[in-house]
């Protein structure tokens, strides 16, 4: 009996010929949207009670029609987000992701693409394996760094101090007022007791203070308490600040601490010559993470970690009976073994993909523009009377501050330009001061969008 090779009697197959259709349907909708983007709104908050009416309703239990079904996604969830990759998304940390980095999901995604054992998913574990390796060589990290590939930069922090603690042992976290909340999170959730996580003020420039640093790390000596893991921030989500990492790669090695560099945001400048300087002492981290999906302009989700050789192995490996691999002959990689999940999708097709399509010295280029945007705003600050530059563009972040603005001038400056669509910025605060912060990473933000959006943050409409 011929067998229909495409649908095989499963209740939930559908025709090539219509695959093929809603397939060109999608691919057409995501070219509108790159192509249109910068004409919709940088960010769009929907009413709760509409948007369930519009996507919620009774269970269906019957069949629908797809197209109506991805015109409703497309028309109502897809629009009611923030869209980190338009040209003024210039809050919290933007996503400014490109096409090859769509291209690489979609056939993951197609192709159900793993990669978890060697046997079960060798293609995209040797994807995953060659992109850290390509990456790893353009930051400039050390040879036989490993690495793997997570959901996103918290995921890569917890996981790096949870193979930190299990290869160096229990004992007292450093960290400053500056350090991403997301890493206090994951220190809770791993049961680091209170006592053993010591949060120091930053100084004047934001950067946790080494002499502090070493202060703390003596106290806690003295207490009989065992210093361990001082964690560092390569570009700070408020500011992009660098803490001083050659020093503090020197205080770690002195006293026999790890080194965790988060470079979530910031570690991508390494890229660019400019970067590189800011980021001295980057190769000096015993663990590091960076996000693909901010700098590097990969769709989410990706972030990545890279630690000293067989750390990640020596905290997770994990080989049950039920796993045993009939496929792996000579002690090939396993990635699971490499961080706490096991099934895992391919994050590295798009990483991959988009290193063989643009190349790495048009990411860096790309990236080197995100800085000079800041730079520029900068100087749009300094120039305009109606602000206050507070701290100096660093890897693609500046703040400031609305001359006699306090708080709640700021918050709702920044909720005009959101309501608006036209742009969005973030309000946020250093130590006590409230500031109005521009994350400028998108490469095709003109300076014009820049223009745009300082002047609508100075100008309050009148009150009626
Ligand atoms: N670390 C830093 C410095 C960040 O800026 C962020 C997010 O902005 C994170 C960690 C958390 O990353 P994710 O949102 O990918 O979990």
């Amino acid at each position: 009996m011929a067998t229909d090779p495409t649908n095989r009697g499963d209740a939930l197959g559908m025709e090539p010929a219509e695959m093929r259709r809603l397939g060109h349907w999608v691919v057409d909708r995501v070219v509108d949207h790159f192509e249109r983007r910068a004409d919709g709104p940088a960010i769009a908050a929907g009413d709760a009670d509409e948007l369930r009416a519009a996507l919620g309703g009774p269970l269906p239990r019957g069949p629908g029609d797809p197209l109506d079904a991805m015109q409703t996604l497309t028309e109502v969830a897809l629009a009611h987000m923030q869209h980190g990759d338009h040209p003024r998304f210039f809050a919290r940390v933007p996503g400014p992701s490109s096409f090859a980095g769509v291209l690489g999901e979609w056939l993951g995604t197609g192709f159900n693409a793993i990669a978890s054992s060697w046997g079960g998913g060798s293609g995209p574990a040797t994807v995953e394996l060659v992109a850290l390796d390509w990456l790893r060589e353009a930051l400039g990290l050390p040879e036989g760094a490993e690495g793997v590939l997570v959901s996103g930069g918290s995921m890569a922090n917890l996981t790096a101090i949870a193979a930190a603690r299990a290869n160096a042992g229990p004992g007292v976290a450093y960290l400053s007022d500056q350090t991403h909340s997301s890493i206090a999170r994951g220190l809770a959730a791993l049961g680091f007791p209170a006592e053993e996580v010591r949060i120091l003020p930053s100084d004047e420039d934001l950067r946790l203070p080494v002499a502090e640093l070493q202060q703390a790390i003596d106290a806690d000596r003295n207490a009989h308490r065992e210093p361990r893991i001082v964690i560092a921030t390569a570009g700070t989500t408020n500011t992009g600040v660098v803490d001083p990492l050659p020093e503090l790669g020197d205080l770690c090695e002195q006293e026999g601490l790890w080194l965790h560099v988060d470079g979530a945001y910031g570690a991508p400048a390494a890229l660019c010559p400019r970067g590189r300087t800011a980021l001295k002492g980057l190769e000096r981290a015993d663990s590091l993470v960076l996000d693909p999906h901010k700098w590097l302009f990969q769709p989410y989700d990706v972030g990545c970690l890279y630690m000293r050789p067989g750390a990640l192995t020596a905290a997770f490996r994990m080989d049950p009976e039920y796993l045993v691999d009939v496929m792996a002959r000579r002690g090939e990689i396993d990635m699971r073994n490499r961080t706490l999940e096991l099934t895992r999708r391919s994050r590295a097709l798009k990483l991959w993909l988009s290193l063989r399509v643009y190349g790495i010295d048009a990411i860096g280029t790309a990236v080197e523009r995100g800085i000079e945007l800041a730079e520029q705003a900068q100087d749009l600050i300094r120039d305009d009377e109606r602000f206050t530059l507070v701290t100096p563009a660093q890897l693609g972040i500046v703040t400031f501050a609305l001359v006699d603005g306090d708080e709640t001038a700021h918050r709702e400056a920044a909720a005009r330009l959101a309501a608006d669509g036209y742009a969005a910025v973030t309000a946020t605060s250093l130590k006590d001061r409230s500031v109005l912060r521009l994350c400028t990473i998108n490469p095709s933000t003109t300076e014009d969008d820049l223009r745009g959006t300082l002047e609508r943050l100075a100008t309050v409409p009148p009150r009626t």
